[in-house]
């Protein structure tokens, strides 16, 4: 039998909310958010647009990125106290690529429950109307800013088979399909904007394609990458076969990277890293 809300107490309750459409949160969630003791909003200002919206009136407790540390305390001696909480953020599921984790992993250390009320996350929204292959899927997140930090996370990507989700904002967004096509080569991706919104567009096309498009720089973006194939490999399995022949005949490592890089035309921390990566290695 299913535990009623009493029972289950004291517990913080991880709220999906709307991704854009008021409309898409579950009755379950407003029924939560109505009972709860308080809500913890990323930004209580945005919130309150909702939490008006379903006539929800709690007292509200900001939790966000800069203050976190110092709200832990206050959060557990509350649970300690007996009091429920629903966390939410200012859009989708808490937690992911928003505040939440750290709240939610020190909740279940010190005992008390953490509830899950799932609900809307771009993640999926946008993967499941891609028309790209859906599962397996890696959720990669927002990737650096630092156009050298991104092609290195690009680059350990870049023989995975499987569909890849990246979120973006509008001010990068075409800086980083640039640097989508130039590590990962041409292939399809779609890209989702303002999914549930009025302006809701979805642009299935290739990543040479969009490398030169002009993305409108308003509204919030999600991108599914096609996953890479097996020739995506071979180059990589050269590089560390090179390697590992010159380490068979006694070259000490560093001399094997370098020497490696050189003919391969890389850098040394490009031959690094294609030497540790593991399914090329198998
Ligand atoms: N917690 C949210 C979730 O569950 O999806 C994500 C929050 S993250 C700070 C915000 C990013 O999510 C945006 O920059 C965009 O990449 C993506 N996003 C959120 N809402 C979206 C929407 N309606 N359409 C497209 N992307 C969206």
């Amino acid at each position: 039998m299913q535990k009623s809300f009493k029972e289950v107490k004291p517990t913080l309750y991880v709220v999906s909310t709307p991704i854009g459409n008021l409309k898409d949160i579950t009755y379950r969630a407003v029924e939560i958010l109505r009972e709860v003791d308080f809500i913890l909003a990323e930004d209580t200002r945005t919130s309150s647009v909702l939490l008006s919206h379903y006539d929800i009136r709690k007292p509200l407790l900001s939790y966000h990125e800069f203050n976190k540390e110092e709200q832990e305390t206050k959060i557990i001696g509350l649970l300690n106290e007996g009091k429920s909480l629903a966390l939410i953020s200012d859009a989708g599921t808490p937690g992911i690529s928003d505040p939440g984790y750290e709240i939610i992993k020190k909740v279940i250390e010190e005992g008390f429950y953490a509830v899950s009320i799932p609900g809307a996350s771009a993640i999926l929204s946008a993967l499941v109307v891609s028309g790209l292959i859906i599962q397996p899927f890696t959720y990669i997140g927002f990737l650096p800013r630092k156009a050298n930090d991104q092609k290195h996370v690009l680059e350990d990507y870049k023989t995975r088979k499987e569909t890849l989700v990246i979120y973006e904002s509008p001010m990068r967004i075409e800086k980083t399909l640039n640097m989508l096509y130039e590590v990962l080569g041409d292939r399809n991706i779609a890209i989702a904007r303002e999914l549930t919104k009025a302006f809701e567009t979805i642009i299935r096309t290739t990543l040479k394609e969009a490398s030169s498009m002009e993305m409108n720089p308003k509204g919030e973006y999600v991108m599914i990458i096609e996953g890479g194939t097996d020739e995506l490999k071979q180059p990589l399995l050269d590089v560390k076969s090179h390697y590992l022949e010159l380490i068979k005949a006694g070259y000490p490592q560093k001399e094997a990277m370098k020497i490696v890089a050189s003919k391969h035309n890389l850098s040394k921390n490009e031959v690094y890293r294609i030497v540790k990566i593991d399914e090329v290695s198998s």
